[in-house]
């Protein structure tokens, strides 16, 4: 059976609701679909859950669905965020999808004394994840924050949220260990990830002073950003997470 179309609706859905979509969403179904009013599609709004919708007017100025029932019940993704120095424009699209796969439930870029590509658009980060998260049947879209700093991310930072930072020196403590302390506490969590360059000493020297952060080791071999964005996750997941 061919897998409906889903897509994400950013507004509260309940039975019989008739919305109307987005030109976006309506081109994809009228015309890339070629959807004919009638048809079904899958939507979720981040909140309630998942709704199987029907196609009710295919018009040229505005598109309109009805809700029909309620598909799926929502649940809360794991309480994990990524924060991650933005590398080249491909590779980062990959880090944003990845991670939206993964379940991070919010994507935080941070500059970090080696980052080289400082450019950070948010709202293509957005689109990417909104489409990661239809792809993938998540019930919910992770948030996408403003860039900032390391600096400033950590200054504020709540000391109850367990920072896990990926560091390749060699002095963070094997992934497996480290999660495994922590399997079954579900702890607001952190994932980060370095730039291209790496962190430099100060910042590691920093985060190792900080009682909430704890450093990881992914092994032996240097991975580039994206790949220890997604081996980090995927071992949170499987120790820590929803993967149980
Ligand atoms: N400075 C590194 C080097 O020696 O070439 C390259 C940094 S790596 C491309 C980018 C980021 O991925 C690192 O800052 C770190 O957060 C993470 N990373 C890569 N390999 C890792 C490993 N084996 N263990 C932990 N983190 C790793």
């Amino acid at each position: 059976m061919a897998t409906k179309p889903r897509l994400f609706i950013a507004q509260e859905l309940r039975k019989d609701l008739e919305f109307f979509l987005t030109d976006t969403q309506a081109h994809y179904l009228c015309h890339v679909l070629r959807m004919a009013a009638g048809g079904f599609f899958l939507a979720f709004d981040g909140k309630n859950g998942e709704f199987e919708c029907e196609l009710s007017v295919c018009g040229k100025k505005q598109t309109s669905s009805k809700v029909l029932r309620q598909t799926r019940i929502f649940e809360k993704a794991p309480d994990i965020f990524l924060l991650f120095a933005p590398v080249k424009k491909d590779k980062t699209d990959f880090i944003i999808e990845k991670s939206t796969e993964l379940g991070v439930s919010k994507i935080v870029p941070v500059i970090t004394r080696r980052t080289i590509s400082e450019k950070v658009k948010k709202e293509r980060y957005i689109c990417q994840a909104v489409e990661a998260a239809e792809q993938c049947r998540r019930l919910d879209v992770p948030a996408v924050e403003d860039v900032r700093t390391l600096e400033g991310v950590l200054k504020v930072w709540d000391e109850n949220r367990l920072l896990y930072y990926m560091d390749e020196t060699g002095n963070g403590r094997p992934a497996a260990e480290v999660f495994a302390e922590d399997a079954g506490k579900h702890l607001p969590s952190a994932v980060l990830v370095g730039p291209e360059g790496g962190f430099d000493e100060e910042e590691l020297e920093f985060l190792r002073r900080q009682k909430y952060a704890k450093g990881v080791s992914l092994g032996k071999r240097i991975l580039r950003a994206e790949t220890a964005v997604a081996a980090a996750l995927s071992c949170w997941q499987a120790i820590c997470g929803d993967w149980k």
